[in-house]
């Protein structure tokens, strides 16, 4: 699955930050690269497989991401034109140039992670990027819960109106009712 490097794919207000870290970082004399901004649910819930139901090493503990709500980015530091993951001090330097600017960074968790940074706090404007909304859509929750709980819901739409007979027809299912 794509990923997605665009800053822009972030909220207006990460996409901010983000853009205040690389050039907090430049002053500095680092060089960061993003590497990933948004994530669909669908890729999330494919590197979540990875190291266990697919090859390869676990990269990721959750299916729940910051990064598919608009609201996580990674980063890597450049040095000398190569992207570098083995630097730590680099990484501990950025890290706190992130957090003085109100993100998270995920270097400061149990289980470290160094390139990535999220935007926790409460975003309270609503902006409208294009076609897509800036801010979660209320049954958003809901639909990652059911997801993350092994539904497999093919398409991402929450504003369709139902019909009697669906809700009929889902609280059957619920209760047990085969076809
Ligand atoms: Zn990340």
């Amino acid at each position: 699955m794509e990923v997605v490097k665009d800053l822009n794919e972030l909220l207006p207000k990460v996409n901010e930050l983000a853009n205040k870290l690389i050039l907090e970082c430049k002053k500095q004399g680092i060089i960061i690269r993003v590497t990933e901004t948004y994530r669909s649910q669908e890729r999330q819930n494919e590197l979540y497989e990875k190291g266990r139901t697919t090859a390869g090493k676990v990269v990721t503990w959750t299916k729940k991401s910051k990064h598919t709500t608009r609201r996580a980015f990674d980063i890597v530091p450049v040095v000398n034109g190569k992207a570098t993951y083995s630097h730590l001090k680099l990484f501990d330097q950025i890290g706190e140039i992130g957090k003085k600017l109100g993100l998270t960074w995920g270097g400061s968790w149990k289980t470290q992670d160094l390139p990535h940074f999220q935007y926790d706090a409460k975003i309270e404007e609503v902006t409208i990027v294009g076609e897509k909304t800036a801010t979660e859509h209320w049954a958003e929750k809901y639909y990652t819960y059911l997801i993350n709980n092994g539904l497999d819901i093919k398409e991402k739409r929450f504003d369709d109106k139902t019909s009697r007979g669906e809700i009929f027809k889902i609280i059957a299912i619920m209760k047990g009712f085969k076809e």
